[in-house]
């Protein structure tokens, strides 16, 4: 027989059916035994009544246990009708069970809401996590949201390109992970903690318009609601100014939850703009939540934050300090072209605004980009603000200022932190919750158990020595 899909049930009333999925719920009372069975559409109960054969096989399904089962649609009396509830007028009246496979005993119920669950158990065994509905519903509208984008964005001529995760660092103000090189031993990749420097590669390439979800990862200390790997929607477009970037960033949130979340609210259209300055002055932070009721869950309230510093003086939390001033966001970012005689002449430091420019919403920064440099010598000459001298501008920027000098165009672009994103529109409390398989806030994967050590063999080929 055919499998039907839970979801579909109702359209079967009075057939018989065979539906394949998980047993949600077990209850057995004397000669009768009742189910919620699940699948990825939904949950429907069954029961088992007036036949011993099948109530002797039904006695052995526990929570878990994978099935397929075989019955005929009823649908339930009036007065037994439960209008809360998917598929909650109709039943079905089981005639055979057959057990495709046993579950152990979970270590939390995942037939509620496993918020309530310790989270470091809900990461253990994140595949009995994800079977829950909110985390199917999370995990399943990340989706919805991401083949909207991608929809969205190739309507627009954008191009997805997968840019490489081994390669050199990007300095976007966080410490990068390294990976050793067998091949070159004492040598090392890193892993992007963005596409920043390929995706402006790109623009020289000639491409005009890219996209990517891309993985980003920064070694970052445990600090707040982080994960070591977070997904970016990054992207970049040529012969464009700061205004191009934001109404078609704007344009795309708009139409993302008209369609995508229907149930919410955008508080202002246009989007408000506010200065880095002002911000700071009204609200002392650069993503101030302006919403006019924040217990209001389908508020949705997206302001831009624009005029940033280029630079800020150089501190202990600067990795990448080495002179007296750095970058404020990356190294990339232009400063508007008002300030340029400043910018050129090394003066003024601190007063030179950038291109850059902030998406927030609801007082979380869920993006930021700018007008990048396509002139390699104001390139060199942010370098040269930041204290870095000949040698090391080559060495770790080379690539770049020799890419800029072979007709690049001008550009800019934005990267969004799509799983701030999502746990937002969701109105989930942390990114942990629509990551499918997240990490502590120690940076570990408890299912997996990474990090971990590596033999002594491995560790021999790559040269590496404790
Ligand atoms: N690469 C930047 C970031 O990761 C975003 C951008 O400027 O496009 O924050």
């Amino acid at each position: 027989m055919e499998r039907t899909l839970i979801g579909s049930l109702r359209e079967y009333i009075d057939s018989e059916v065979q539906i394949k999925g998980w047993v949600d719920v077990a209850r057995f009372q004397g000669k009768m035994a009742f189910f919620d069975f699940r699948d990825r559409t939904g949950k429907v109960q069954g029961v088992v009544f007036g036949k011993p054969e099948v109530l002797e096989i039904a006695k052995e399904l526990k929570p878990e246990y994978v099935v397929a089962i075989t019955g005929k649609v009823n649908a339930r009396p009036e007065k037994m009708v439960n209008a809360n509830m998917q598929n909650g007028d109709i039943e079905l009246e089981i005639t055979n069970i057959a057990i495709l496979n046993e579950s152990a005993v979970s270590p939390f119920p995942i037939d509620g809401d496993t918020r309530m669950v310790d989270e470091s158990v809900r990461l253990k065994y994140r595949y009995l996590d994800l079977r829950s509905e909110r985390m199917q519903k999370n995990i399943r509208t990340r989706h919805t949201v991401q083949k909207f984008i991608r929809d969205y964005l190739t309507g627009e001529n954008f191009v997805e390109v997968e840019t490489p995760l081994l390669s050199a660092p990007t300095p976007e103000g966080s410490r990068s992970y390294i990976v050793p090189s067998r091949l070159s031993q004492g040598c090392f990749y890193s892993l992007p903690q963005s596409p920043q420097q390929y995706k402006q590669l790109l623009m020289i390439g000639g491409f005009e318009r890219y996209f990517q979800f891309a993985r980003c990862m920064r070694d970052e200390d445990t600090r707040g609601d982080r994960q070591p790997e977070f997904t970016q929607l990054d992207m970049e477009l040529s012969f464009v100014k700061e205004e191009d970037v934001i109404s078609l960033n704007e344009k795309l949130l708009i139409e993302l939850v008209t369609k995508c979340y229907p149930e919410k609210r955008i508080q202002q259209v246009p989007f408000p703009r506010m200065t880095y300055q002002e911000a700071m002055e009204k609200y002392g932070n650069d993503r101030p939540d302006i919403r006019e009721d924040k217990n209001d869950p389908n508020l949705l309230a997206f302001l831009w934050i624009t005029d940033f510093p280029a630079f800020e003086k150089t501190s202990e939390d600067n990795v990448d300090g080495t002179g007296e001033w750095t970058f404020t966001h990356n190294p990339f970012a232009k400063p508007k072209d008002e300030y340029a005689e400043d910018f050129l002449a090394k003066r003024n430091i601190s007063n030179i605004i950038s291109t850059q420019y902030d998406i927030t919403l609801n007082g979380y920064e869920i993006g930021g980009g700018s007008i990048r440099n396509h002139n390699a010598s104001w390139q060199k000459n942010t370098f040269e603000i930041m204290g870095y001298d000949e040698k090391r501008i080559q060495e770790n920027f080379g690539h770049m200022l020799t890419a800029l000098q072979y007709g690049a165009p001008p550009h800019g672009g934005i990267a969004w932190g799509f799983d701030r994103l999502i746990m937002l529109l969701e109105n989930e409390p942390n990114i942990r919750e629509v990551i499918p398989f997240a990490k502590t806030g120690e940076g570990k994967d408890l299912m997996m158990e990474a990090p971990a050590k590596v033999n002594e063999n491995q560790l021999k080929e790559l040269g590496i020595k404790f």
